[in-house]
């Protein structure tokens, strides 16, 4: 194979035309880029005869941000496409397949699922996806359990860690979501209107404290192989299907991260909804659907974990020490809620910004969108140590809106 450097979309037609068994008898492929261009390229491949795709995702060597541009590894193609090929046999037909991976040119080539929308554009339109919960509760249950203790082979799992270390991915976590909101960074950028709200969040020592304990656990526990990267740009969705995309951020952390992930970018879609509907009761019924959501994905998810580890648990102690499941249970449900919260906060004040809220034309109504994401993210992560039942995370939604 060819040294690395990134594919034009001649180069990319020539690969994608040795991949007989997706795309036989080929003759003229047409070949889009398709990615936002930060971090990866992103070719979309057809044969305009049989109807035939595919999809090929290099990463570039660089990040781009705010015109500044960082070296970040190349790994992390291999970090993705093993994920999805490890989240593709835990949870079926919730992830693209993976036809091939290059780790010469950072490469991975997969299945098109442009018949899928992307979930935050889909939410944004107010559509509504009624096999979500019951899918993401899936993928959540089957790749957190079955890469624990609880469900692997545990000297197995210090080698996967092994496999996973993706410090340079991690760390963008670790500034971005778990310290820049926090103090004076170049980093951050949000709405002059809102500095009082990035002031009290520079000052707030109560707030301080839990996030360095939701970093401390994010930066030390590495319970079950995470997604990393779990918002609603992550996940393509139509009525019928889910399907999780781009697990670059993969790595061996707190499962909560994951499942908070989720339900924060859910609640930042809830935060938005004045700006996007006619009226306050077409609102209203939206931001009651978003919660009927997120009730049954924590309810469903708990139930699949529960039953996952009452069938395949090998931990003897950890099966059989009464009260154990139980404070499990409760604990990844405070560190779901403490890392939701601290998900939120940082697409308000910090570098990258949700499109629901964004894009939000009119100023008045965005501001209030903000202050009432921020309202959420605060409280869910001074709850977080306290919460027994994920009511708490939804009557704290319900009352900051
Ligand atoms: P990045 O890591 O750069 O965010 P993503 O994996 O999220 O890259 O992909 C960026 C965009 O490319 C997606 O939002 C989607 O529009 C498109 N894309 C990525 N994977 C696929 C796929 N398997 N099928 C169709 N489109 C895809
Ligand atoms: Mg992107
Ligand atoms: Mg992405
Ligand atoms: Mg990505």
């Amino acid at each position: 194979m060819s040294t690395y450097h990134p594919l034009t979309e001649n180069e990319a037609i020539e690969i994608a035309r040795s991949l007989t068994s997706v795309l036989p008898n080929a003759e003229t492929l047409h070949c889009r880029e398709i990615g936002d261009g930060n971090l990866n390229l992103v070719f979309h491949i057809t044969d305009p005869n049989s109807g035939r795709s595919l999809i090929m995702k290099q990463a570039l060597p660089y990040a781009k941000v705010v015109g500044e541009s960082w070296p970040l590894t190349l790994d992390r193609a291999r970090i993705e496409s093993e994920s999805l090929i490890i989240e593709g046999k835990l949870a079926p037909e919730l992830v693209p397949q993976v036809y091939k991976y290059d780790p010469e040119l950072a490469l991975t080539i997969m299945e098109d699922l442009s018949d899928h929308v992307i979930m935050r554009r889909g939410l944004i339109e107010g559509g509504r996806y009624p096999r979500f919960a019951e899918d993401i509760s899936t993928f959540l249950a089957q790749t957190l359990f079955f890469t624990s203790d609880l469900g692997m082979n545990q000297q197995e799992k210090k080698l996967r860690v092994r496999d996973f270390i993706n410090p340079e991915l991690c760390k963008i976590t670790e500034d971005l979501i778990f310290d820049d909101p926090y103090t004076v960074s170049a980093n951050n950028s949000y709405d002059a209107a809102i500095e009082d709200e990035a002031e009290e969040l520079r000052t707030d020592g109560e707030l301080h404290l839990e996030v360095a304990l939701l970093r401390e656990k994010f930066l030390t526990q590495a319970q079950a192989l995470l997604h990393g990267d779990l918002h609603t740009g992550s996940i393509f969705i139509t009525p019928e299907s889910t399907k999780v995309i781009d697990p670059e951020f993969a790595y061996f952390g707190p499962m909560g991260f994951d499942i908070g992930a989720v339900l924060a970018n859910l609640l930042l879609n809830y935060a938005s909804r004045d700006g996007w509907h006619a009226s306050d009761s077409e609102a209203a019924d939206y931001r009651e659907y978003l919660i009927t959501t997120i009730r049954d994905i924590w309810t469903q998810f708990e139930a699949k974990f529960l039953k996952l580890w009452d069938e395949h648990g090998i931990d003897r102690i950890a099966s059989a020490a009464p009260g154990y499941k139980e404070l499990y249970m409760k604990r990844l449900l405070q560190d779901t809620i403490g890392f939701a919260g601290a998900k939120m906060v940082r697409r308000i004040v910090g570098l990258a910004h949700v499109a629901d809220i964004d894009r939000i034309e009119d100023a008045a109504v965005r501001e209030r969108a903000q202050r009432t994401a921020l309202a959420i993210g605060k409280s869910l992560i001074k709850l977080n140590r306290r919460a027994e039942s994920i009511e708490q995370l939804i009557d704290a939604a319900v009352t900051a809106s």
